[in-house]
């Protein structure tokens, strides 16, 4: 292919997985036995109430671990194979990115699928489904364990912001697919490629503040529009 659409970066939000199955927080399915998410993803709500918080995310891995990529995941699986330059950056900590066999994922909000240590530094992968009831302990220091994504009030990790932010300023593309932009810092990377002059192609079936400066508009459900944006795309 030639190289009129590189660098080409995409952002990603939950709207990507709604074809898949999984609610987006601010659609009608986001709740979870009546509580708001912002309520339960949080640090306060965590020290106050780990089982409850702990609950909530064993429900949403279950969740999760029903659904399959849909083809707006694998078109960008198709993309990030063909396209030399491309960064896909995602908010969502469902892992079907790299179930669609996107290798190399900005995931900016963490993972569902690894726990990380309250005391200490510690990281691990945990896979398992359902959850154990209780929260596991760290492995190194014996911690109580968490899951390894970033909550309300919390701030992303400096290093994935920087390299996030470094490529959506070097961008000539940026596909905006199924966020609400709304969230910060997340919300800002369209503004600072569109600033360094990249052109924006938004999808997504509603309006959204990225819609006022975007380039393009393609108001649809990303799992239908973006395999199509890309079949008209890939030739340039
Ligand atoms: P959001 O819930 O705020 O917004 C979802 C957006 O997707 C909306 O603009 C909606 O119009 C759009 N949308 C709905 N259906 C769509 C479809 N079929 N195709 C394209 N777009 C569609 O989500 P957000 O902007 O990602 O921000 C919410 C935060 O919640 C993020 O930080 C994210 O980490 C987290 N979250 C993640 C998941 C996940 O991992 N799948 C799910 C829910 C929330
Ligand atoms: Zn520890």
């Amino acid at each position: 292919m030639g190289r009129a659409l590189e660098p080409l970066v995409a952002l990603t939000g939950a709207g990507v997985s709604a074809e898949s199955g999984v609610p987006t927080f601010r659609g009608p399915d986001g709740l979870w036995e009546r509580r708001r998410p912002e309520e339960l993803a949080n640090q306060r709500a965590f020290a106050r109430h780990p089982l409850l918080v702990w609950r909530f995310y064993a429900w949403r891995r279950s969740l999760v671990a029903r659904c399959s990529p849909n083809a707006a995941h694998l078109t960008l699986a198709d993309i990030e194979d063909r396209v030399g330059d491309f960064t896909l950056i995602t908010q969502n900590v469902d892992g079907l990115h790299g179930a669609a066999g996107n290798l190399q994922v900005i995931e900016l909000h963490g993972s569902l699928w690894r726990l990380r240590c309250t005391r200490c530094l510690e990281r691990w992968e945990d896979r398992r489904v359902p959850f154990p009831e209780l929260p596991p302990r760290c492995p190194s220091c014996g911690g109580l364990a968490r899951p390894d994504v970033v909550w309300f009030g919390e701030s992303l990790e400096q290093r994935i912001l920087d390299r996030a932010m470094s490529s959506a300023a070097r961008a000539r593309i940026m596909l905006v697919v199924g966020t609400s932009a709304v969230v910060h810092p997340a919300a800002q990377l369209p503004l600072i490629a569109k600033n360094a002059g990249a052109w924006i192609v938004e999808i997504n079936p509603e309006e959204t503040p990225v819609s006022a400066y975007a380039d393009e508009v393609i108001r649809g459900p990303a799992a239908q529009v973006l395999p199509e944006w890309w079949a008209h795309n890939q030739g340039l």
